[in-house]
């Protein structure tokens, strides 16, 4: 039998889904969670070059990552490396799953519409895809979720996810790769499988927005992080840049620092975006330095991983080359809405349009959260429009089959 080994980390998403599709094509793994032990992290970036996780294994040979692991799956290659007796292949059902209510996204808005057609006896699906909790997984504090008293995100995201099951809500790491909604009922594919479904609320956020300057991409995973809650321990003592002058990158800073002997954040402007609180908590924090006037305009490393970067002051047009170990960007986000443009209506930055009550252009298909919200962006909001979607969605079945519902909220 094969020995695959996956390196992990507390709060990593990723690994997670890694671990799942393991399991689902039926291989035995040992996990080596490698959270706060730095000497671990020196050996697994000595052997991957990679300072991020999973990292995995099979017989001794590196793979990859959680991507690697899906392309050697879905091309049938892992065969070779596991041995001829192992299973390979996901296996995928030929027969449509008819559901009533398909919830797409499993971040704060999707979870909130669970909860409420679940208790509207609706048993809704509800696809994760690879991130669990969203970009909540992304953070480690929560401080602000009304009624919340706790302050791990991660905790609430465990909350979420077993309040909404509580419920009825059936959730599966699933990834949608198309979408019809042309037909009625609408029709939903992942990899795994295809859905019709009576209505459709979609939840699928945002995802962090990258610089795009030489060396990002080439050092993602070798120092360039956009994650502190999960890369932040792999930086003990060393010096790190944060990009941003938003909540997010004061508030990652700020934790960054709990490892990072420097954290120098890096803004394009003299002032900061962020709120009051959090700037006073950055600008008390001594080992928070700021860069004002400054753009990154590259990422520079010895190939293994971060070494500096380029940057230049936009008011002089000076530029440094500064010696860094890692750069943490908070710069932003981008609507998760590659599987619905030509499909649903877009506003000009490519959020989707809804209506007050989260009702996109197509009858019976809603939005809710950071998929359609580039104002608020927060977990209550995006929990509080994932409630009206699920109510909405609940009406809107509850007409198709002719059943009675409280008249006073109209799907017109
Ligand atoms: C670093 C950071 C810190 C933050 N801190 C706070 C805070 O302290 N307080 C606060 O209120 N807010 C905070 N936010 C903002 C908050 O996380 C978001 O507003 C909230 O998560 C939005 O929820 P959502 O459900 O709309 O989308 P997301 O949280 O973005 O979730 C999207 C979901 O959609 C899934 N998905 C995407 N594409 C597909 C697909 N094709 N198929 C299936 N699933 C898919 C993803 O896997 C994910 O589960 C923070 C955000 C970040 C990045």
């Amino acid at each position: 039998m094969a020995n695959v080994k996956i390196y992990t980390t507390d709060f990593c998403s990723y690994c997670d889904i890694a671990k799942r599709l393991l399991e689902k094509i039926e291989v035995a793994y040992e996990e080596i969670n490698i959270h706060g032990d730095p000497a671990m992290r020196d050996q697994i970036e000595e052997l991957t070059g990679r300072r991020d996780v999973p990292q995995i294994f099979i017989n001794d040979q590196y793979i990859g990552d959680d991507d690697s692991l899906a392309a050697l799956v879905n091309s049938g290659e892992i065969q070779s490396l596991l041995g001829s007796d192992q299973p390979t292949q996901v296996e995928t059902k030929s027969n449509i799953e008819e559901r009533n209510v398909i919830i797409i996204g499993g971040g704060t808005a999707g979870f909130a519409a669970g909860i409420y057609t679940s208790r509207a006896m609706l048993e809704p699906l509800l696809l994760i895809g690879n991130a669990l909790g969203g970009q909540l997984s992304l953070t480690l504090d929560l401080e602000n979720y009304p009624g919340y008293f706790g302050t791990e995100a991660n905790e609430f995201i465990n909350g979420l996810k077993q309040q909404a099951e509580k419920f009825g809500t059936e959730t599966r790491f699933e990834t949608v790769t198309e979408v019809d909604f042309k037909q009625h009922p609408f029709w939903v594919k992942t990899y795994d499988q295809e859905y019709t479904a009576k209505s459709v609320i979609i939840c699928t956020g945002s995802s962090p927005r990258t610089l795009d300057i030489p060396g990002e991409s080439e050092y993602g995973g070798k120092g360039v992080s956009y994650c502190a809650t999960c890369d932040g321990f792999l930086f003990r003592d060393q010096r790190l840049i944060v990009v941003g002058g938003g909540d997010a990158a004061l508030e990652e800073g700020i934790f960054l620092t709990k490892y990072a002997s420097e954290v120098f954040v890096v803004h394009r402007r003299d002032q900061l975006r962020a709120s009051q609180i959090m700037q006073e908590r950055a600008f008390k924090n001594d080992k928070i330095k700021f860069i004002w006037d400054t753009v990154m305009e590259e990422v520079v490393g010895d190939e293994q991983k971060v070494t500096g970067t380029k940057l230049r002051n936009v008011k002089t047009g000076e530029t440094q080359f500064f010696p860094i170990d890692g750069v943490f960007v908070f710069i932003g986000h981008n609507p998760n809405n590659q599987l619905f443009q030509d499909v649903i209506e877009l506003d000009g930055q490519g959020y989707v349009i809804v209506d007050r009550k989260q009702q996109t252009n197509i009858k019976g298909v809603f939005a809710a959260g950071d998929i359609h919200d580039h104002v608020f962006r927060q977990a209550i909001t995006a929990g509080g429009a994932g409630a009206a979607a699920g109510i909405m969605a609940e009406k809107f079945v509850a007409e198709l089959e002719n059943r009675s519902y409280p008249a006073e909220i109209s799907t017109n």
